[in-house]
Parts: C-alpha cells; sequence; structure tokens
C-alpha cells in the first residue's frame, strides 16, 4: 500500500529494483514511488496519466521542457552519425569543437578552453584537480585548500560533496575531506544580525572570509568556489554589493574564483550566465544541466589561456595531462549542447526569461503575506518561499515537524511538482514555460498552501 493505496505493478517492481538517490529510503515503500511515464512542453503525465506541471525543471535543468523536437532530431540526427568517440590522445569531433567554440563565444569572462566531463560533480571534482595541478605547475605544492561556503551545493563525488555545505551531504559520509573550508552563507534575512544593514552584512562576511584566509595563510588556499545565486542550499540571491567586496580580497592572494553555473547558466537568472546578475567576475566556470536542458547528460569547465597555458607547462614536464572521463565531450551531448545554445539564442532567451520575471516576482509577492511564509526570493526564473513556525522572529520548524515535504506532497495531488529543500519550497519551472503556465503553477501552489493550514 502507498498512501492508502495498492501499489501499482511498476511502483512494486521499482521498489523491489532500485536504490533512490536523495530519498528517504526507510519511507518509500509507505509513500510509493511517483513513477512517470512522459513529458510534453512543461507537462509531465505518470504512468497513471495524472498530469503534473514541471515546476523544478526536473533538477533545475530541463529548461526547455519535453519533448522539444528540434532536439530530438539533433539527437537522432548525431546518433546516426557518430553515437559515441572520445577526446582521449587528441581525438577529435565536431560536435565538441562546436560547442567548446560557441561556449567561448557566450562566456561571462575570456575562455580559451573547454573540458568536458558528464555531470555538474564531475565539472566541480576536475575544478578542484585543476587547481590543484596549476598550482603544481607553478611551484607552489602547498596552495591547495578550497574555500566554499555554508549552505552550497557543488555535487556528490567525495570532493564535490564535501565542497557542499548542507550538513546532509557530510552527515553518514565521512565527509568534507581535509583541504575544504567553508566560510559564511551571504543569506541577509537567515544570518543578518539584529540591527544590521544588507552592507554592514555584506562588510562582516568580507571581514570573516579576510580573516579566515589570513589564519590558514593565504600561501595554503588555492581557490573560492561559489553559486552566484544558490540553489540547492535554497535559492540564496547575495545582497548587492556581496562579490565586488569578496572578490579583491580572494585576488589579492592569488586565490582563483570559481563560478558554478550549473544552475544559473544559460539565461536561468535573466543573463547568460548567474554571475552577470550577481556581479561576480570568476576565473573559470562549471556548467552543466541546461547546458544540453537535460536531453542528454554533459558538464564543463572552461578555463582562460593563462591558467591553461601552466596545464601545458605542467604536462610537458609531467609526460601527459592525466585526466579525463570515458564520456567527457560525448558527441550525442555536446550536438544537443549545441542545439540547447542554438535554440537560446534564436528564440531570446535571456530576454523571455525577463519578460516572464515580473509575473513570478509578483506571484512569489502574493504568497509573502502567507501566516506561515517567512521570506520569498528570487532571481531571474528561479526562486523560493521559505516556510517558517513563526514569521515575526523568523523561527524555522522543528525539522521533526517541518511543512516543506507535505506541502510538496500536496502540490503533487493538485498536479504540480516542486522541490522542498527543508522547509523551503524552490521554482524552477522550465524557461519556455508560458506565462498562463506560470500563473497556473502559482494557483496549485497556493491551494497546496491553503492544504497545509
Ligand atoms: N553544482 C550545482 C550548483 C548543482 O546544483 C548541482 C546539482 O544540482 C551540481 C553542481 C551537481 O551536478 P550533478 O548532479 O550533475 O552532478
Amino acid at each position: 500500500m502507498a498512501n492508502g493505496h495498492p501499489l501499482t505493478n511498476v511502483q512494486q517492481r521499482d521498489i523491489n529494483a532500485v536504490l533512490h538517490p536523495y530519498t528517504p529510503l526507510h519511507k518509500l515503500a509507505e509513500t510509493g514511488p511517483l513513477v512517470m511515464g512522459h513529458g510534453k512542453g512543461v507537462y509531465l503525465y505518470d504512468t497513471q496519466g495524472k498530469e503534473y506541471i514541471e515546476g523544478m525543471s526536473g533538477l533545475w535543468c530541463a529548461g526547455l521542457g519535453f519533448g522539444d523536437e528540434e532536439m530530438i532530431e539533433a539527437a537522432n540526427e548525431q546518433m546516426r552519425t557518430l553515437p559515441y568517440y572520445h577526446l582521449f590522445g587528441g581525438k577529435g569531433m565536431e560536435p565538441a569543437t562546436e560547442l567548446a567554440e560557441k561556449l567561448k563565444e557566450i562566456a561571462p569572462v575570456p575562455i580559451s578552453k573547454v573540458f568536458y566531463t558528464s555531470s555538474g560533480s564531475e565539472a566541480n571534482d576536475t575544478q578542484v584537480k585543476l587547481a590543484w595541478y596549476y598550482n603544481n605547475a607553478l611551484g607552489r605544492p602547498e596552495k591547495k585548500k578550497i574555500i566554499s561556503r555554508v549552505k552550497a551545493y557543488h555535487g556528490v563525488t567525495v570532493m564535490a560533496a564535501s565542497l557542499t555545505g548542507l550538513p546532509g551531504n557530510h552527515k553518514g559520509w565521512d565527509l568534507p575531506v581535509d583541504r575544504v573550508l567553508h566560510t559564511d552563507c551571504p543569506h541577509y534575512y537567515r544570518f543578518g544580525q539584529e540591527g544590521e544593514s544588507e552592507a554592514e552584512f555584506v562588510a562582516r562576511l568580507a571581514k570573516s572570509l579576510k580573516d579566515m584566509i589570513e589564519r590558514e595563510g593565504p600561501e595554503t588556499i588555492a581557490a573560492f568556489i561559489a553559486e552566484p545565486v544558490m540553489g540547492a542550499g535554497g535559492v540564496i540571491v547575495p545582497p548587492a554589493g556581496y562579490f565586488a567586496a569578496i572578490e579583491p580580497i580572494l585576488r589579492e592572494h592569488d586565490i582563483l574564483i570559481i563560478a558554478d553555473e550549473v544552475i544559473n547558466g544559460f539565461g536561468r537568472t535573466g543573463n547568460w550566465w548567474g554571475s552577470q546578475s550577481v556581479g561576480m567576475t570568476p576565473t573559470t566556470i562549471s556548467a552543466a544541466k541546461q547546458l544540453t536542458a537535460a536531453y542528454a547528460p554533459l558538464g564543463a569547465v572552461l578555463v582562460p589561456e593563462d591558467i591553461y597555458q601552466a596545464y601545458v607547462d605542467h604536462s610537458a614536464q609531467l609526460g601527459t595531462f592525466g585526466h579525463g572521463f570515458t564520456y567527457g565531450g560525448h558527441p550525442v551531448g555536446c550536438a544537443l549542447g549545441v542545439k540547447a545554445i542554438e535554440i537560446y539564442q534564436r528564440r531570446n532567451i535571456v530576454e523571455y526569461v525577463r519578460g516572464l520575471t515580473p509575473t513570478f516576482e509578483a506571484r512569489l509577492a502574493k504568497i509573502k503575506d502567507h501566516p506561515l511564509v517567512g521570506e520569498v526570493r528570487s532571481c531571474g526564473l528561479v526562486g523560493a518561499v521559505e516556510m517558517v513556525a513563526d514569521k515575526n522572529t523568523k523561527r524555522p520548524f522543528d525539522p521533526a515537524h517541518g511543512v516543506g515535504s507535505n506541502l510538496a506532497k500536496f502540490l503533487e495531488g493538485h498536479g504540480a511538482i516542486l522541490r522542498a529543500l527543508g522547509d523551503t519550497i524552490a521554482f524552477c519551472p522550465p524557461m519556455v514555460i508560458t506565462g498562463d503556465e506560470l500563473n497556473e503553477l502559482f494557483n496549485r501552489f497556493e491551494l497546496a498552501l491553503a492544504d497545509t493550514e
């Protein structure tokens, strides 16, 4: 039985055979998996035929929605021409070349080379290895620590999960590993002190970062990694001036600035890159997710020329550049990346997202009046509603009695999918959603909110 109903055959088979990621495994048999059958546009249909508006683009990635015929055709064509090859040992493939050229063209800072991975976690893991390789190349073997932030999300490999600043990714997994530090989260609503202005909050965080660097020794710190707008930590938009305040401190100590654009990239925040929306100037960039609009797995690391030259020098000493994934630069993924960017450009997705942003903001603002809503926040078409036990004091729910997962369940009942990050509900609809569909998503959310009262 699941929620009082007998499990369907496919639900039972799923429970018998699949180990589900990010799932309370002990409750799965009780709730039953929600098994999706097919998707079209911003709508998904489960195997029972029930319709859902997908309000999270899957996992912040299906920016073009489902069933885009041009994407399907691009994949088919590449499958027929060359379904697989690799880039090891100096091999090449046209789709990998073309996508790298396109990424260089649209990158927010001058980029020389693109390294391909299969996922965002692998991109961030690669970033760390590259920062280490770079400092070894420069004869600075002690400059290896990476500063990340509380509430950051950078993935699940051993290093990416260590960079992540969420307790659930560390507890039970013997993480974080050494060489990883976490500085403050720039969430003013949660971490601003009594009577502190936003500007004072930013100054305090910058001072705290500076103190950390001095305490650890700048000669031991290789890089700082940040999502321009934090995603899985609760869609946290930094206060104005945050990156402008911290970047000079990092640059002064020759610390690389890594932008994790895995969620933010490709129009999501109303610019091509989240770093452009929040005034961040990165040294290197991680991309994934909307890179292919999730029609195939693909990640990328974008590096500038001077850093690339250090790899060249080091590989000359060592004999090779000893890093690469079997599927890094997969031709189908790259062909889909090329097609996705072409579609974003042709449909002017950045302008389209900007056009929808006032509706998105207005509907979030309306929810803010609810007695259980502490804060609403957004940047472009990514946003969140933070639910609290006490609106006046901002007191969060006791984790054992939070409302987030119930709310997400009620929402499924009303035919919409959003993600509960604890008691913060994230919104990240496909960027191609229409104004009417966006309003319908919020209508369904309001019904679910009424159910929690
Ligand atoms: N970085 C950010 C900002 C993410 O949101 C995610 C995934 O949600 C990752 C990295 C990890 O990407 P993946 O799940 O493709 O490994």
